[in-house]
């Protein structure tokens, strides 16, 4: 089979080298003759396996001693309603920044367990989509915790610059940008993320919370919901979902030896810089977001004659440039550009993008 790169916004495409490694040990990990799936997660090497992987993030991401890291089930929209029970008191209510699609939905599942200000940031124009900057944002002095998305998967949308919430604790849903760029963790009270995008495969969502503030749930708290049960028991107070923490440990031994976020964090910004390029030198594509809240990870852009659409889905599928369709929500087309994908898939995507105006114009 010739190359495919796979532009999916998740799950999304792994290392190959990574899966190669996960193919060579399928049935037989370690010499245990068994697979890793196979084994039990209080087995000695399994243990190990997973206190060797979060070592690894912590080291990469620079992870504060003050802060645990729990390997969580549930996905993003299981933090969703974690954050709230674990975080939200009673007489409290918190603030939800809302910037597109996947801040919105957290904001509304919120609501289900407490107090929610809902603090709208978009700010349109005709002709461009743009943010109100984060020094403006009506933020509550008060609140339990400020939330929001730095990475809207859906829109394409990115705040770079971290928020300053003045104390208030700092929620941030990664899901689509972890490990993707340096960050100070020390900035943030609570920071999640769905693996499968830049960690692993789905099944497995990092939590990285700051110690003090375990120990405020909600009694109807769902045990394997509650983040000082998760931190008591090393993430093991029920089973966790251990393949997906033996690949996420793969993937962070890869990102290790590439040099780590700092050196991936070049990769992804001459990625993006590329393909906006290529859609802003073109009359044929378009990217309406403000440049500077524009995703590097996922960056969507439209044809500005949508008639082309499927045509130009086909075409850049046979050419094994896979799954470019923009959500259903924005239509067009959606390029996810993660860790995993390397600069020649982004280069591959410009010569097709440029090879179809031509043809077509
Ligand atoms: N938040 C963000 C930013 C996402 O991109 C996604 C999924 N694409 C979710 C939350 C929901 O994640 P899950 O499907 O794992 O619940």
């Amino acid at each position: 089979m010739s190359e495919v790169f796979n532009f999916c916004a998740g799950p999304a495409m792994l290392p190959t080298t990574v899966m190669a490694k996960a193919q060579q040990e399928f049935i037989n990990w370690q010499n245990t003759g068994s697979s890793v799936m196979e084994l039990s997660h209080r087995s000695d090497i399994f243990m190990a396996m997973a206190a060797k992987a979060e070592a690894d993030l912590r080291e990469l991401m620079a992870i504060p001693d003050n802060y645990k890291v729990l390997f969580c089930h549930g996905g993003g929209r299981g933090q969703f309603s974690a954050v709230p029970l674990n975080l939200l008191p009673q007489g409290k209510s918190a603030d939800y920044v809302v910037s597109g699609s996947w801040s919105k939905a957290a904001a509304i599942e919120a609501k289900n367990f407490g107090d929610v200000n809902i603090i709208n940031i978009n700010q349109d124009t005709d002709t461009q989509l743009s943010l109100v900057d984060s020094k403006d944002w009506p933020l509550n002095p008060d609140a339990a915790y400020v939330h929001y998305c730095p990475n809207e998967t859906v829109n394409g949308i990115e705040i770079n610059a971290i928020p300053d919430t003045n104390g208030v604790p700092l929620v941030a849903d990664m899901s689509s940008t972890i490990l993707s760029h340096q960050i100070d963790v020390s900035k943030f009270g609570l920071i999640y993320a769905g693996a499968q995008k830049n960690i692993g495969p789905s099944g497995l969502t990092i939590v990285i919370v700051r110690e003090d503030l375990l120990g405020h749930a909600h009694t109807a708290t769902p045990c394997i919901m509650n983040y000082k049960t998760s931190a008591d028991n090393d993430s093991m107070y029920n089973t966790p979902p251990t393949y997906a923490w033996y690949l996420a440990g793969l993937v962070f031994t890869w990102l290790k030896e590439l040099g780590g976020v700092k050196e991936i964090e070049k990769v992804n910004q001459e990625k993006a810089a590329l393909l906006y390029q290529a859609i802003d030198n073109s009359s044929f594509y378009l990217n309406a977001i403000d440049p500077q809240y524009r995703s590097k990870m996922n960056i969507p852009f439209w044809l500005k004659d949508e008639s082309l659409n499927q045509q130009f889905l086909d075409e850049s599928e046979a050419a094994g440039l896979t799954a470019l369709q923009g959500h259903r929500i924005v239509g067009g087309m959606r390029a996810s550009i993660y860790n995993a994908m390397p600069l020649e898939g982004v280069k591959a995507l410009i010569a097709f993008m440029e090879k179809f105006e031509k043809k077509v114009n």
